[in-house]
């Protein structure tokens, strides 16, 4: 499943390719995704200009002269690729699955620059949405998610607040995309390792009893940033290696210091920690029992 950095990633791929250019022609192949696109979505969309294409937590938001913004979410297996006209040279492929069939390819954008962009989700989780612009903020896949956590205002104190007298697990807090938007279990694992906090430790000892954040919010917050400005950084790298070829992007690219690197060692400088393995709320967390705690 992808997460906040790889959903960057597809997005600065696909800007290019789509911002300043209007869609010429939009094919539904297959309309039911996670739910089934609206009857007039390629309607919708014909002659629009994208004016920019922006993310919010794992959803990108394409603007739309219309006053439209079409939502779309990768899901667990959802790709875009970008063509240069009708089977011609694979500009680039913005996804996490090593195979791509056809047949999987649901939605088929034809933009006015020559450009190819198709939608390929072997699982139908992916989606897409057309929302007014002035009935954003309104909408409730967006409504009820937590800040973003590269943005200014994403800080020690307003993690702190939210993780005050919860009674759960600082994984599970983390996990929660109301208590901060785009992380899953990749990134908080790797994040609570470069806090040097344990996964179980109860969310609320990074709070007093005020709800202000003491020092470990402070390595959490700074965690965060870190592990996901890191991989937002491989993506790119990966994004420029594989642009003109076959490439593939995303979280195979990065070196993870504890994701899926049971009995490996450590790689906190200094530790001398064996990762270890174990399952909260039915995921596998990562982490070293030495240097986190
Ligand atoms: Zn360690």
């Amino acid at each position: 499943m992808p997460e906040l950095p790889e959903v960057e990633t597809v997005r600065r791929g696909l800007a290019p390719a789509m911002e300043g250019a209007r869609f010429a022609k939009v094919e539904v192949r297959r309309g039911d995704l996670r739910w089934p696109l609206p009857r007039d979505f390629a309607r919708r969309l014909h002659g629009q200009t994208v004016t920019g294409l922006g993310r919010r937590a794992k959803y990108l938001l394409a603007d739309l002269s219309s006053g439209d913004i079409l939502l779309m979410h990768l899901g667990m297996s959802g790709s875009f690729h970008v063509f240069q006209n009708s089977g011609g040279k694979k500009l680039g492929a913005y996804h996490h699955e090593r195979k791509r069939h056809v047949t999987h390819d649901h939605v088929v954008f034809h933009m006015s620059s020559g450009n190819i962009i198709t939608f390929n989700d072997p699982r139908r989780f992916g989606s897409m949405k057309i929302v007014p612009r002035a009935k954003l903020e309104a909408e409730p896949l967006l409504a009820r998610l937590g800040p973003e956590p590269l943005g200014n205002a994403f800080d020690a104190a307003m993690l702190a607040q939210a993780c005050h007298g919860k009674k759960t697990s600082l994984k599970a807090a983390l996990s929660d995309q109301r208590v901060v938007a785009g992380l899953g279990n990749i990134y908080v694992c790797e994040a609570l390792h470069r806090a040097g906090l344990s996964p179980k430790r109860m969310a609320a000892t990074i709070a007093d009893r005020s709800g202000a954040p003491n020092e470990r919010a402070e390595r959490l917050v700074d965690g965060i940033k870190v592990v996901l400005n890191e991989a937002i950084r491989d993506g790119g790298s990966s994004l420029r290696d594989h642009k003109l070829t076959d490439g593939e992007l995303g979280m195979f690219q990065h070196n993870f210091r504890v994701y899926d690197r049971e009995g490996e060692k450590c790689r906190t400088p200094g530790c001398r920690g064996i990762v270890k393995r174990m399952v909260q709320n039915g995921r596998s967390t990562f982490y070293c029992p030495v240097c986190q705690k």
